[in-house]
């Protein structure tokens, strides 16, 4: 039966990671349809922690000035993380006192708090002008793949109109519960699920309970409830996130199970250390907080990213930034495919191999943080020792190695393409592009066979790992595919 439409890439999924996958995929140069099943962009908050690399990611695709922008307007800059007994009460910790403190010289990007709400419509405004066709209020229903490609049925929630999709490849953006991983019978592993958490959102004036200080994340330890606050400028509205209550030793970590209002305001106040302040409740989203990674991210030319490849407890703020590099892992490989650069299927097997490692290795990092931060009764089962986080959000690699410090990896292949200010005021990643890179030392003498820039900056041999003679070819995705001196490696 001939498809009502032919497309090369279906995303399932429209959130962060569906957005996020269109977005990169125009960017490479690949036309996509995403499908979502809400009739717009995320309506709760939840991720706002980005890291320099979903930045870094943004910067290439144009849109990292206005997620600044638009990040000020709503979040403190350079804030600390902490804990609490109580927002009005004793100080615990303070996990990073600034947000961006000693990490400036690694990344053109700083790291920046912006949630999904205001996030979601700058990307789906880039997509659009890439070429993305997104579909609101659409469902995919079912889908069958065979050699040559993926035939899917999606349906309008409100015109009950159905169509037929015929793509070459499909991104499962799909979420934690992805119907479509469950369809594939891929399993998760992992530490499972551990607690029935809850976000209440809230307005309150708490300017007074912050006392000047400058605040990212608030995480909460006392004996009524562990959790975390996120509150926005002008200090008058923000949630709590809260994943156990009672007895930190024996903790009871059913916290959605009877809820009412009035147990949601007596929590908040809880939380926030006084019993006067007035408060209004706006929403509350139940969510399970995991640890778990799939057992495959590809099924034939299916592919999972974001939630719907692995959950993880937002300690950190790793998991959407997670997704956002999956989706430029995977993007740039469906569009080496889709525009004839590579030939052998195999090809699309290194986004397993690439990305499930080292999404495993930022599970565990977020779980450890989940259990030394709120969970210190799960500390007894065991849980991997916590990695610096420039080690989790910059300094994770392909090379087998999984993560490092982002200084020390100095180009070596299957790491990150380092950060270098050029002369002009461009960082070494502005030469990046949508193709390979050659960047090569002031003395080189190879072959020009990918495009080229010949660097003089006398720091540049040092921060790649190379001799004036010698060069590195970056991939797509900014991550070095080879270095050395003479002629490149041929292209296969
Ligand atoms: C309280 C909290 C705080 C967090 N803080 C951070 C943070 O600071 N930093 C961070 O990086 N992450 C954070 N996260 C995690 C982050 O929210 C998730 O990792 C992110 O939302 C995953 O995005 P996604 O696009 O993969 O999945 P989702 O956001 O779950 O989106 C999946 C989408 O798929 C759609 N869909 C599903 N099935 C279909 C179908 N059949 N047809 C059409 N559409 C379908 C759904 O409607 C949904 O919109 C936090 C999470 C929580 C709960």
């Amino acid at each position: 039966m001939q498809p009502d439409i032919e497309v090369p890439v279906l995303v399932v999924g429209g959130s962060l990671v569906g957005m996020s996958s269109a977005m990169l995929l125009g960017h490479y140069g690949v036309r996509s349809m995403v499908v979502e099943h809400h009739r717009g962009t995320a309506i709760h908050p939840r991720a706002a922690q980005i890291t320099q690399r979903t930045m870094e990611i943004f910067r290439t695709v144009g849109v990292e000035q206005i997620v600044r922008r638009k990040s000020a307007e709503q979040f403190v800059q350079d804030g600390a993380i902490m804990g609490v007994e109580t927002l009005a009460g004793k100080e615990v910790a303070y996990y990073i006192a600034n947000l961006n403190e000693g990490i400036r010289d690694l990344s053109p990007c700083e790291r920046v708090f912006i949630s999904q709400s205001l996030l979601e419509p700058l990307l789906k405004q880039r997509a659009e002008e890439l070429g993305a066709d997104l579909r609101f209020a659409t469902e995919m229903t079912s889908f069958e793949q065979d050699g040559s490609g993926v035939t899917a049925q999606i349906r309008h929630r409100d015109t009950g109109e159905t169509a037929t999709v015929h793509a070459q490849y499909m991104i499962a953006a799909d979420g934690a519960h992805s119907r479509v991983r469950e369809r594939l019978g891929i399993r998760m592993r992992g530490h499972g699920a551990f607690s029935n958490s809850i976000t209440i959102y809230f307005r309150a004036n708490v300017e007074p309970l912050l006392r000047g200080r400058n605040l990212s994340v608030i995480y909460v330890i006392n004996p009524v409830l562990r959790g975390f606050f996120r509150i926005e400028i002008p200090f008058t509205s923000g949630f709590l996130a809260i994943t156990a209550l009672g007895d930190p030793e024996h903790p009871n970590t059913d916290v959605s199970a009877g809820l009412t209002d009035q147990r949601c305001l007596d929590l908040l106040h809880a939380a926030l250390g006084v019993d006067d302040l007035p408060v209004q409740i706006e929403d509350v989203m139940r969510w399970q907080s995991e640890a778990n990674t799939a057992e495959r991210f590809r099924e034939g030319n299916i592919f999972l990213a974001g939630d719907a490849a692995h959950v993880m407890p937002p300690h950190g703020g790793f998991g959407g930034n997670t997704g956002v590099q999956d989706a430029q892992n995977l993007a740039w490989k469906l569009a080496w495919m889709l525009n004839g650069g590579f030939a052998s299927p195999n090809f699309l097997d290194t986004y397993d191999a690439e990305r499930r490692p080292v999404c495993e290795f930022t599970v565990e990092q977020a779980y450890s943080r989940y259990v030394t931060r709120t969970a210190p009764y799960l500390a007894a089962k065991g849980f991997q020792p916590v990695a610096h986080d420039m080690n989790v959000e910059l300094g994770y690699g392909y090379d087998g190695k999984l993560h490092e410090h982002p200084n020390e990896s100095k180009a070596r292949p299957g790491t990150r393409a380092p950060h270098l200010w050029l002369s002009d005021g461009h960082s070494t990643l502005d030469l990046l592009g949508s193709e390979f890179v050659f960047l090569a030392g002031p003395q080189w003498a190879g072959e020009e066979a990918f495009r080229i820039h010949r660097i003089t900056h006398p720091e540049f041999p040092a921060a790649y790992g190379i001799s004036p003679g010698g060069a590195v070819l970056v991939r797509p995705d900014g991550f070095v595919a080879w270095r050395g001196e003479g002629t490149p490696p041929p292209r296969t």
